[in-house]
């Protein structure tokens, strides 16, 4: 493509998050997604004494952030806007050291979600972050940047499309075909379609090496919808003792779920405090069925009086509480909380917690992607004339169905 934009990936061609992507066209610039990867060491960093003055030479030594022209210092000369696509760490835990008077953009329920994570003290912290609605572009500069709502497990979430006077780019954000409203993904990819973009950014964390006599690789993606999530739960809540859950609170629609699943299988479920305060804000209320707050509305001596009535929120910051509970029959649901995974140390840390308590562990997973089929599905469908696979370990797996479909495995770092 002859054009007068530019545009470089920072980070992000190899790993699941901390995608960042730069376009510029004359002097002015935006950048998409400013997140970190997950990497085992941000627990020194984060504990690191006396450091707080050097953080970003830190981040840049530690290769947690990219060195990217004037954002950190704000010393460049022309324009510069952050876009975020969604609140998951990966994709904006890295915002707080960007310069505080580059502003950055997120989705109108974004920022409000965000907003609520502040004043529960939730980082990353930062002042000059503004709100872009769907569908209705921000200038920047002769830039313009739009958001499309589309489903990933997280309130807000947005794929991003950036156009300049020669050429369009879209970021797909995360996205998943298995959650509750695909109809968002199919009015995007139709939109993006019509547009004929000259790149796509797509998200491929389904696209992993494949090693032969490991198929629960290959069985990663075999998880349950979201829409089936009460049933499941409900099922695991048949048990004579207390159950305990542990989700990802930004995931307002599964906090729904949840509920679902307790007042189906006739259990009172009852939120941390600041669990509460988020779905005071963002829940939608369903008549007739509420929730309780713990040490406020129910404690755990209610609790422990009658232990198959309660189905109770615990993060892995309280898990030492469960040690106050009657643990007979009692059981835990991990459904995409922190620690996420078993790539994480202390995910093994807490199933062997769990089980030196009696505490029967259970996975409910649901996933905020899409799989191998439905990433190139979505892809036929936008067509780009460009393809360029990111957010994946394994972006050189990812073979579109038209064996047309141009493709471009960036260098990190290098302009185009
Ligand atoms: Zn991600
Ligand atoms: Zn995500």
């Amino acid at each position: 493509v002859d054009a007068k934009t530019k545009f470089c990936l920072h980070s992000g061609l190899n790993t699941i998050g901390g995608n960042i992507a730069e376009i510029r066209y004359k002097g002015d610039r935006v950048l998409f997604d400013f997140g970190r990867a997950y990497n085992p060491a941000d627990t020194l960093l984060t504990n690191a004494q006396g450091r707080e003055g050097t953080k970003v030479n830190d981040m840049l030594r530690l290769g947690m952030i990219p060195a990217v022209d004037g954002l950190y210092d704000n010393s460049w000369p022309g324009v510069t806007a952050v876009f975020i696509s969604h609140l998951h760490l990966d994709h904006m835990g890295a915002i707080d050291v960007i310069h505080p008077d580059v502003p950055v953009y997120m989705s109108r329920p974004g920022l409000e979600l965000y907003n609520e994570l502040q004043a529960l003290g939730e980082g990353p912290f930062r002042q000059n972050v503004l709100a872009f609605d769907y569908e209705v572009p921000v200038h920047i500069g002769e830039i313009s940047v739009t958001g499309y709502e589309i489903d990933h497990d997280v309130l807000g979430a947005s794929a991003i499309l950036v156009e300049t006077p020669d050429m369009k780019i879209a970021h797909s954000g995360d996205i998943r075909m298995r959650g509750q409203r695909p109809e968002l993904n199919h009015k995007w990819i139709n939109t993006m379609h019509n547009l004929n973009l000259d790149y796509l950014l797509m998200e491929g964390t389904s696209f992993w090496p494949v090693r032969d006599a490991d198929s629960s690789v290959d069985n990663k993606f075999v998880q349950h919808k979201e829409g089936d999530v009460p049933s499941v739960i409900a099922e695991m809540l048949q048990r004579s003792g207390v159950c305990f859950f542990n989700f990802y609170h930004r995931n307002i629609e599964r906090m729904a779920n949840l509920l679902a699943a307790a007042n189906m299988a006739g259990r009172k479920l009852v939120f941390e405090p600041d669990t509460a305060r988020l779905a005071a804000k963002f829940l939608p209320p369903t008549p007739g069925v509420q929730y309780y707050v713990l040490g406020e509305s129910v404690t755990v001596e209610d609790i422990n009086s009658s232990p198959q009535s309660y189905f109770v929120q615990n993060t892995l910051q309280n898990i030492f509480s469960l040690i106050d509970y009657n643990a007979a029959d009692s059981g835990y649901i991990h459904t995409n909380g922190v620690p996420l995974g078993p790539f994480d140390p202390a995910f093994g840390s807490m199933v062997s917690f769990l089980q030196q308590l009696g505490i029967e562990f259970y996975s409910v997973p649901s996933a905020g992607h899409c799989d191998k089929d439905e990433i190139l599905g979505i892809i036929d469908g936008i067509k780009p004339k460009v393809l360029v696979p990111w957010h994946s370990t394994s972006p050189d797996t990812m073979v579109p169905l038209d064996e047309n479909q141009q493709m471009l495995m960036p260098e990190k770092g290098r302009w185009y």
